[in-house]
């Protein structure tokens, strides 16, 4: 099965969020069950730089314009990658999609359409001589691959589409459609135009053979008004097409019994060694030595993710003897909110803007508790890092946030099958609550270490997504 893994970033090279995680992961995990999975990539400056091994593979014109393109094949995380070296358009330094003020660049139209265009150019067999059975493009910047597949017509490659963010689809003028080199009649409610506009993320559910997201419970929501962000009319008319299939946690990376940005190793068996990344975390971010649990936030900080509910709780959080540890970059307005918190509680709310990958293990395996109170989670992985790591998610019920975490019912706990707190309703008293049982927990130590021992024992290895995903391809094309 030849899979050509169509994307824009992969940890550790280049990394603005959980995708770069995925990306590294889970065709490594392919691999490993037997798929020939090669990336494409934008030939990013963080990326050629990781890439090892660089060989030209083919020139080409492509209908964007500038020099011609050179597509490199080089090894990434280990895996066959396949690198668009187009100077004019991906050799800027820093985030992949934005300018150093924040502003998306201008011409991102034509820096995505590549990608998706040199993608379709793959069916044909004239880069590298090699054919994939499979075309899988992530998200809105590779949405494109399959409509230059579907306009190529013919015998081609199956193609799929995981939607990662629902909430990012790359929208353009109207008048942008003209540069992208794709029949007229693309542009039509039954093609890429969405109210007037160009729409990336549409094409990919438009065009593609599957879709899938990355929860089941994602999968669900999207077909719905409250998360379907306008998409949901579509997704319900290809309901038969969309699966969710749930991301998992790269072991070798977030692992408390083999990290080696911990203070002290731990594992389930062993979880004495929490204790002191607590003090070590504490120490470092200046928190009052104290018997009360640290609360922990990793995080981007944008609406998506709730934590203006968090600054909505932080009296009580603090008038119970409890902490924050918050690490996370983003909106300006809640990054200056929780620095006022910071100032307001000093010694039990501690804040580090900006983004930094050992404080995020350290923060995670030192708190007891870690907040993602989203108001939507395609899926989530720091929930899933802070179970591996024995920190008690407290997780709004939503998407990946509920399919990964179960409440702390007095049921559950007696049923050894609790593994962290999850409230329902996107507002601050739906957290207080949440945060009053999580303190009450606190108090009753042995219950506390048997939940955390549950949370230690789950198990969100790569393997079973890799074997959903093959079974997918394998539904498209039986024979590869
Ligand atoms: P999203 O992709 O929506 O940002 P996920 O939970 O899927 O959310 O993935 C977030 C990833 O980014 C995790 O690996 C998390 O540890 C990391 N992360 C988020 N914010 C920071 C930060 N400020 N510093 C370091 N890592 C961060």
């Amino acid at each position: 099965m030849r899979v050509l893994y169509v994307s824009t970033e992969v940890f550790p090279a280049l990394k603005t969020g959980g995708l770069a995680d995925v990306n590294a992961a889970l065709p490594r995990a392919l691999r490993d069950a037997g798929a020939d999975v090669r990336l494409l990539l934008p030939a990013f400056p963080a990326l050629v730089c990781a890439a090892q091994g660089a060989r030209s593979a083919v020139r080409m014109d492509s209908p964007f314009g500038g020099a011609s393109t050179r597509v490199l094949l080089a090894q990434l995380a280990g895996v066959p990658a396949y690198l668009i070296d187009a100077e004019e358009f991906y050799a800027r330094p820093g985030n992949p999609y934005v300018d150093a003020a924040g502003r998306e660049w201008p011409d991102n139209h034509l820096r995505f359409a590549l990608l998706g265009w040199v993608a379709a150019r793959f069916a044909d067999g004239s880069i590298d001589g090699w054919r994939p059975d499979i075309v899988h493009a992530h998200d809105w910047h590779a949405g494109l691959a399959p409509a230059y597949l579907a306009a190529r017509g013919g015998e081609r490659p199956a193609s799929v589409f995981t939607v990662h963010n629902l909430g990012y689809q790359g929208e353009f003028a109207a008048e942008k459609f003209a540069d992208l080199a794709l029949p007229r009649d693309f542009f039509s409610m039954h093609g890429l135009e969405f109210h007037g506009k160009v729409n990336f993320m549409k094409a990919g559910l438009h065009y593609a053979d599957r879709i899938t997201t990355v929860s089941p419970g994602y999968a669900r929501e999207i077909q719905t008004p409250e998360f379907g962000c306008g998409m949901d009319g579509l997704l319900r008319s290809r309901a038969g097409a969309v699966t969710g299939i749930l991301n998992g946690v790269d072991g070798a990376i977030w692992n408390p019994a083999t990290d080696a940005n911990l203070a002290l190793r731990y594992d389930w068996k062993n979880p004495e060694g929490k204790a002191r990344c607590k003090a070590s975390l504490r120490s470092a971010l200046g928190l009052a030595d104290a018997s009360g649990p640290v609360f922990g936030v990793v995080s981007r900080l944008t609406s998506q993710k709730g934590l203006d509910l968090v600054l909505g709780i932080l009296p009580e959080l603090v008038a119970c003897g409890a902490q924050l540890a918050m690490l996370g970059a983003g909106e300006p307005e809640l990054e200056s909110a929780f620095q006022a918190a910071q100032a307001r509680y000093p010694g039990a709310v501690s804040v580090r803007l900006g983004y930094d990958e050992i404080l995020a293990h350290q923060l995670i395996a030192g708190s007891d508790v870690l907040l993602v109170p989203s108001r939507f989670e395609p899926c989530g992985l720091t929930q899933m890092y802070a179970l591996a790591y024995g920190s008690l998610p407290l997780v709004r019920r939503v998407g990946g946030l509920a399919d990964t975490v179960r409440d702390a019912s007095t049921e559950n706990v007696a049923a050894d099958i609790a593994t962290g707190f999850v409230f329902t309703e996107a507002s601050i008293a739906g957290l207080h609550g949440a945060l009053l049982r999580a303190v009450a927990l606190w108090s009753d130590q042995g219950q506390w270490a048997r939940v955390r021992r549950a949370a230690m024992q789950q198990n969100f290895g790569w393997e079973s997504a890799a074997r959903l995903y093959l079974e997918l391809y394998r539904e498209l094309r039986p024979l590869a």
